[in-house]
């Protein structure tokens, strides 16, 4: 999976041959105490876990170092100062930059992108102008450059997929123009692991006479990187998905650009001299870090590309190489299961579905949780991809350096357990509800919300544990009430769920005052919260549902500490939506 740029050589990067075991044992968060299960952690594409060498690092800075950078005379200042510019230089031997003031500290690749966006981008570009992006793109890598095309009138062109979720090359080269101005494309796909020839797309951007900005997100923890090799215009990443903290990342520019570009955010330590009728800017790379800085995530950064090069990527690719075939091989003989994103050159990222019988990829994620397995669900950042692919979301498990063959056993048991319960379940459900049947909207289940939220938590207190409650919320959605397809429409969807819902909410016939709604979704656990809903809400009085503290009832019930912010959101967007019908009654 290595990509063709130069190998460097660190002078640290001896080629580790400490065993895997102790590599994974330098990470505090993977050590569980004996009797607990082990926490098989597969979502590194979102964020990796941090060693204990970047823990201290960032903790020792924090005991012995910090102070203000810049500007002061004391000595702690100076050394804070001093580690904060030897972050920059490891930064720079990382990515082999021609020199550390081309690498400037950033909150992450959404801020790096953000910033080319709003300086290079309104400065340089103009009605007609052409900004080519990739199917496969993040969020990240989108909208800024919609909010800039916005601004300055110029368009956007997109590179198309085939379906193993491949660059189709040649529709590229068709796409380049003397109109482009700008290529902007990710280094590997974070939602299927596709690596993509960025050498080969940059030389023809640069062909056309355009620029090239590469989101190096999900490349840079594992092979190495060569900007000069590459001739990258820009160059983004996150240290959080580098063994980093959170709140620090990179832009890499070319100096001739970064000097011609306006700066990014006026402030502190931006400026060379300021009066109130004018301000000249430092000088690079200074200029585009106005105020005080994340020093410590500074600190915390260099510690991790220490600790990245003494493993060497020779090692973590080869290692993440093993697992990716190794994981792709056991998933592959799991019956129903459906690899989303089948590239020939893929870096350690697994999309999938159930299929055979559905799965919705939330509920996957919700019972490998149960099982201490993380992975991640949804559209990872990247709607335009997912609806390219013609599906809502994937379930994904992202590999890292600390995974093993275990961890990715333990994935794939889970799943073939969980695919065969659905299809012994599925075999033995009743069949015969259709849509034709006259739509019958559940009335009250008790006298008012407060006695249905009572019942209700009468019942979920008598089980133990939440494992148990959410079990109990799964029964309570298998016994939703059937929604018809035809109330399944556009105006009946609720956004902001990450799961598909549709609720249909109506005022009773024959008794107005009082509201009534069915609604329905792909996902179980969100069923089980429907449930949940329907009995405090469905057929109650406007008043009373607008009266009840609903928000009090899933605390009493601990909903909010046992449930994903997603989720919750989810379930407060259903919530609105009815409070607003209720509302529209009373008025
Ligand atoms: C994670 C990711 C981003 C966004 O990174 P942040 O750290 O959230 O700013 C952008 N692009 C890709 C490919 C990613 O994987």
């Amino acid at each position: 999976m290595a990509e063709p740029t130069v190998q460097k050589t660190h002078p640290e990067a001896a080629g580790s041959d400490v065993p895997h075991d102790a590599i994974r044992g330098e990470f505090p968060i993977l050590q569980r105490r004996p009797g607990e299960s082990p926490l098989v952690f597969l979502d590194s594409a979102a964020s990796t876990q941090q060693p204990t060498a970047v823990i201290e690092a960032v903790a020792d800075y924090h005991r012995q170092s910090h102070a203000n950078i810049h500007r002061a005379v004391y000595r702690l200042s100076q050394t804070a100062t001093r580690l904060y510019e030897d972050a920059r230089i490891a930064v720079a031997r990382l990515l082999n930059a021609a020199e550390p003031a081309e690498c400037l500290f950033t909150r992450g690749t959404t801020e790096s992108i953000n910033l080319v966006a709003a300086t290079w981008g309104r400065a340089n570009l103009r009605p007609g102008d052409e900004i080519i992006l990739s199917a496969l793109e993040h969020h990240s890598n989108i909208v800024p450059w919609q909010m800039a095309a916005q601004a300055t009138g110029a368009r956007i062109r997109v590179i198309p997929i085939n379906a193993a979720g491949e660059l189709l090359l040649d529709d590229y080269h068709r796409l380049l123009s003397p109109r482009t101005r700008l290529v902007a494309v990710n280094h590997v796909s974070n939602a299927l692991g596709t690596i993509n020839p960025v050498r080969e797309i940059i030389d023809a951007a640069h062909a056309a006479g355009a620029l090239a900005l590469i989101d190096g997100a999900q490349w840079i923890a594992h092979g190495p990187t060569d900007v000069q090799a590459l001739d990258a215009d820009f160059y983004a990443f996150s240290g959080h998905k580098l063994y980093g903290p959170t709140g620090i990342g990179v832009l890499y520019g070319k100096r001739r650009l970064l000097e011609a570009m306006p700066p990014y955010q006026g402030g502190g330590d931006m400026i060379e001299r300021v009066t109130f009728e004018q301000t000249t800017y430092a000088a690079l790379p200074n200029r585009f870090e106005a105020g005080t800085p994340n020093i410590s995530g500074a600190v915390g950064l260099a510690a991790a590309i220490r600790w990245v090069q003494q493993i060497g990527f020779a090692r973590i690719a080869a290692h993440e190489q093993d697992l990716l075939d190794h994981a792709t091989e056991r998933l592959r003989q799991i019956p129903g299961l459906r690899l989303v994103g089948t590239a020939q050159r893929k870096s350690g990222v697994l999309s999938f579905l159930l299929t055979d019988p559905p799965m919705a990829p939330l509920d996957i994620g919700t019972r490998l949780d149960l099982r201490g397995i993380c992975i991640r669900t949804g559209h990872h950042c990247c709607q335009p991809l997912m609806q390219r692919l013609g599906i809502g979301g994937t379930a994904r498990a992202s590999l890292a350096i600390y995974n093993d063959r275990q961890d990715v056993d333990r994935l794939a048991e889970a799943l073939a357990d969980m695919a065969a319960q659905a299809r012994r379940g599925a075999s033995t459900a009743s069949t015969g509800t259709d849509d034709t049947a006259a739509t019958a909207f559940p009335t009250a289940s008790a006298e008012s919300p407060q006695a249905a939220a009572d019942d209700l938590a009468e019942e979920l207190a008598l089980l133990p544990d939440w494992p148990m409650r959410h079990q109990y919320l799964i029964d309570l959605g298998e016994q939703l009430p059937t929604m018809p397809e035809a109330l399944k429409t556009a105006a009946n969807t609720v956004h902001g769920c990450q799961s598909t819902v549709h609720l249909a909410a109506r005022r009773q016939p024959g008794a107005e005052e009082r509201i009534e709604f069915l609604a329905d979704s792909d996902a179980n656990i969100v069923r089980g919260l429907i449930a949940l809903l329907q009995r405090i809400y469905s057929g109650q009085r406007a008043d009373a549902i607008l009266a009840f503290d609903i928000d009090g009832f899933f605390a009493r019930i601990e909903l909010a500490g046992n449930l994903s912010l997603s989720r919750r959101n989810g379930l407060a967007a259903m919530v609105q939506r009815l409070r607003q019908l209720a509302a529209s009654v009373v008025e």
